[in-house]
C-alpha cells in the first residue's frame, strides 16, 4: 500500500491519525487560508489540507510521487502541484501564472528532516533579513531534539543559537510528541510537531547583522562564559555594566540569556 521508499529524500509515510489530527488542528485553517505543502509523499495530510483549506500548493521532488498526486488530486481546482526541490525552486516566479493560489499565508508540512535547517531558513528568512510578507502560521512535523531546541527557554541545555534566531523570527510552541512508530518505515529518532508564528517585531534589533554576530560569537564555545566568547568584538568593560543592569550575572553563558536580552544587548554594542 506504501509506495517504496527513497533514502535520499529522507522519505517516512505518516500513518498515525493522531498525529495527523494534531497537525491540521493546530494549523486553524479557514476557509480563505493559501496553503503551502512541502514533500506531501502519498498525499495523506494534503487529502486533508484541501477540504479545509481555499487551496494547496503541494512541491515535491519526487517524480514518482508526483504522478501518484496528480492520479489522486489532479481533478480538484485547488491543488497545484510543483514537482521540484524546494530548496531551489523560485515560488514566486509561479505567482503570475497560478495568481489563485498566491499570496500563501500558511505552511502546514511533515518535511525531509535532512533539510529542515535551509527549510526554516526559506520559511521564516533570517534576523538580517526576516522572510517578508511573513507567514500567519508554520506547522511543521521536525525531529523531536530539533523541536525541543526551537522552543527551549534560556537556562537549559536545548537553548541556542537556533532557539535565538528562530525565536526572534517567530513565536515557537511544541503542539505534541510523535513517536517514531507512527511512520512506514520509522526514523531512527522520535518527532513533535511544532507552531511557528512569525513575530510582527516587539523586539527589535536596531543592527540585525550584528545580532547575528553577537548570537554566533556568543555560542560559539558553549563550555565558555559569555564575556570570554565575545573577547575581541566585547570589551568585558563595556558588557559588565549591561549584564548588571539586565540583572544577569557577569560569569553567565550565552545561554542564560533570553532573546530580548540578546536584542538588549545588540542594541547598547552596536557600533552603529
Ligand atoms: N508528507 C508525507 C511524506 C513526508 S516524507 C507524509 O507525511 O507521509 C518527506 C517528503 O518530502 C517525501 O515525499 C520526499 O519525497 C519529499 N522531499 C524530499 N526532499 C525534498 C525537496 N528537496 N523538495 C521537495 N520535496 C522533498
Amino acid at each position: 500500500m506504501y509506495p517504496q521508499t527513497r533514502k535520499r529524500f529522507a522519505q517516512h509515510w505518516l500513518r498515525s491519525e493522531t498525529a495527523l489530527d494534531r497537525i491540521v488542528k493546530a494549523a486553524a485553517l479557514e476557509a480563505g487560508d493559501r496553503v503551502l505543502e512541502i514533500g506531501p509523499g502519498t498525499g495523506i495530510l494534503t487529502q486533508r489540507l484541501l477540504p479545509a483549506a481555499r487551496s494547496v500548493v503541494a512541491v515535491e521532488i519526487d517524480r514518482d510521487l508526483c504522478k501518484r498526486l496528480v492520479q489522486r488530486f489532479g481533478k480538484l481546482d485547488n491543488f497545484l502541484l510543483l514537482q521540484g526541490d524546494i530548496l531551489s525552486l523560485d515560488l514566486t516566479a509561479q505567482e503570475q501564472t497560478f495568481s489563485d493560489f498566491f499570496p500563501i499565508n500558511k505552511v502546514v508540512a511533515n518535511i525531509p528532516y535532512n533539510i529542515t535547517g535551509p527549510i526554516l531558513k526559506l520559511l521564516l528568512g533570517a534576523i538580517a533579513a526576516p522572510k517578508i510578507p511573513a507567514y500567519s502560521a508554520i506547522v511543521l512535523l521536525v525531529q523531536k531534539e530539533v523541536g525541543e531546541r526551537l522552543t527551549a527557554q534560556p537556562n537549559s541545555k536545548a537553548f541556542g543559537a537556533l532557539s535565538v534566531r528562530t525565536q526572534y523570527l517567530a513565536e515557537c510552541e511544541t503542539v505534541c510528541d510523535v513517536p517514531a512508530k507512527a511512520f512506514v518505515p520509522p526514523p531512527k529518532v522520535d518527532s513533535a510537531v511544532v507552531r511557528l508564528r512569525p513575530r510582527p517585531f516587539p523586539v527589535v534589533a536596531a543592527n540585525p547583522r550584528y545580532l547575528e554576530t553577537l548570537v554566533k560569537l556568543g555560542f560559539s564555545s558553549r563550555r565558555k562564559m559569555l564575556r570570554n566568547n565575545l573577547k575581541g568584538q566585547v570589551d568585558s568593560d563595556r558588557l559588565t555594566p549591561l549584564l548588571e543592569q539586565l540583572e544577569i550575572d557577569p560569569n553567565a553563558r550565552a545561554e542564560d540569556l533570553s532573546v530580548e536580552q540578546w536584542v538588549f544587548l545588540s542594541n547598547h554594542l552596536s557600533p552603529v
